[in-house]
């Protein structure tokens, strides 16, 4: 074996986990080395998952608002059309500028780019397959799993990417469908759902469960299909698809209410399967040094992100936890610590979820449903964006401020937003949760004025005694 593949540690996989391990083990002085297939660095995250979507999350709220939402501002618009190839375009140009400035981070850190698809040969070993370019093997003193996810199907639908499409193929559609059937109301489907809604499909949601994106608060869950059906989009809950069959002109389908048993039919121009994802492991090599799979099909991992395979890791969304990009970032740091000799600690329990619709939707640690099953005595305050004065003045005055502290000590247990800038007004809420803040310690901390983060405040002071503004 040459030198140069000789390495501390080999990633596979160059998602938010894998390149951000692979950049924090060479800051810590060891020679690394990352494994990717896909020809392009940033995994689902910066390829076909966070990044594209929220670029035309954001190109369409600006068509949505060009088109509608400028006149109450007294900006007169002429005639606005949409150039679908330009939007895409740019969504493209964004994506291709931030996985290239991956392959820049790897050279400034001296990491090694090892294009191909990796598999575990030994457990000190990965083999590297690159279509017309053989095989090399390197040597890795530690390995680290970062293969993330891919779409999860539905047994009997066939995905074609045309008229039936995954998140991947409606981030571009070359037209956009008069009807959209969008299955599932998580958060992928809730927010493409939006994109092909501001651009003018009639989007209907399809979702098994009784609310939208289950693991959030009911109050939000509640707020949430409000606003966005005043924005024009249906929704079915309790419903589950029984049937959808792709011909060239669009999709049949039928769905069934879980309550009444009523069946009906549905036709659709596309339909957008987003009932979730699963771990990627495929001709991994896993078996041949006893790493075993749970129940889902995950790498369950011990606190340090160990495998069953000694100094074997898995990080990310191939590892228990929710599939989020920054719960993978936070994972790759830790992992690439661990290996170096430190302690660090990732707090699960402080892991934010947004959905960035208009308006978005953020949260972190518990709902109010489950500090109730809990036993947990607790108090809730609550402040309407309707008496933000920032909110006011934008004209983005919907939705509110939760927060859910513990009754007798006042600590911060759970926070959940609704509203302009919620994406961001979480980190506050995170920063807090972390530190073991208090409704009191939030309250009487100076937030500028006029901004949205007063909402925040005077959720504090409403939890912790009243608010001023209300
Ligand atoms: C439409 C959509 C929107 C999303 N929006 C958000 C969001 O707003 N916020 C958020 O936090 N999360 C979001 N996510 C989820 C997020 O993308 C994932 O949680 C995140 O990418 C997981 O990172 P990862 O590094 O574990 O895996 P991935 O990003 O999936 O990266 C794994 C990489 O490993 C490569 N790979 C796999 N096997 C091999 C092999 N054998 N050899 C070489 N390479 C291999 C793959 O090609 C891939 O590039 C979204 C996902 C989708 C689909």
């Amino acid at each position: 074996m040459r030198n140069g593949d000789q390495f501390d540690v080999v990633v596979i996989g160059g998602g938010p986990g894998g390149y951000v391990a692979a950049i924090k083990a060479a800051q810590l002085g060891m020679k690394v080395a990352c494994v990717e297939q896909r020809g392009s660095l940033g995994g689902t995250c910066l390829n076909v998952g966070c990044i594209p979507s929220k670029a035309l999350l954001h190109s369409s709220h600006e068509y949505a608002k060009a088109k509608d939402g400028l006149l109450e501002h007294g900006v007169v618009v002429g005639k606005v059309s949409l150039a679908l190839d330009k939007l895409m375009a740019r969504k493209d140009k964004v994506v291709n500028e931030l996985c290239r400035g991956i392959e820049g981070l790897f050279k400034k850190n001296k990491v090694e780019y090892v294009i191909g698809k990796g598999q575990i040969i030994a457990k000190d070993r990965v083999k590297v397959t690159a279509k017309g370019q053989g095989e090399r093997t390197l040597s890795a003193r530690n390995i680290i799993i970062a293969t993330g996810s891919e779409v999860a199907q539905i047994p009997g639908v066939t995905i074609d990417e045309k008229r039936i499409v995954s998140s991947t193929g409606a981030l571009s559609l070359q037209e956009v469908p008069k009807k959209m059937v969008v299955i599932g109301g998580g958060y992928i489907g809730l927010e493409l759902g939006q994109v092909w809604s501001n651009l003018g499909a009639e989007v209907t949601v399809v979702e098994f469960a009784d609310r939208l994106v289950p693991a959030m608060d009911q109050d939000i869950c509640n707020e949430v299909k409000k606003l966005l059906e005043q924005d024009g989009i249906k929704f079915k809950l309790s419903t589950k698809l029984l049937s959808a069959k792709a011909n060239s002109k669009d999709v049949k389908i039928e769905v069934e209410d879980i309550v009444s048993g009523k069946k009906e039919a549905m036709t659709a121009d596309v339909m957008l399967v987003c009932v979730g994802r699963r771990p990627y492991t495929s001709d991994l090599g896993l078996e041949s040094v006893g790493v075993k799979l749970d129940e889902r099909g995950r790498i369950p991992v011990g606190a340090n992100f160990a495998t069953s395979a000694s100094n074997i890791y898995a990080i990310g969304d191939v590892a228990p936890g929710p599939m989020l990009a920054h719960k993978a970032e936070e994972e790759g740091v830790a992992v690439a610590e661990i290996i170096a000799g430190q302690h660090p600690h990732v707090n699960y329990d402080t892991i934010p979820g947004v959905v960035y619709t208009h308006p978005e939707v953020a949260s972190v640690g518990k709902t109010e449903q489950e500090l109730k099953s809990a036993g947990i005595e607790y108090r809730v305050g609550k402040f309407p964006f309707l008496a933000n004065s920032r909110a006011k003045a934008t004209g983005q005055a919907t939705g509110f401020v939760k927060l859910l502290v513990n009754a007798s000590t006042d600590q911060l247990l759970g926070a959940h937003i609704i509203g302009p800038h919620a994406g961001e007004l979480i980190a506050e809420l995170v920063l807090a949760m972390e530190y073991k803040a208090s409704a009191e310690d939030i309250a009487r901390t100076c937030h500028a004025h006029p901004g949205f983060s007063e909402a925040v405040k005077e959720a504090a002071l409403a939890a912790y005694f009243k608010p001023i503004h209300m």
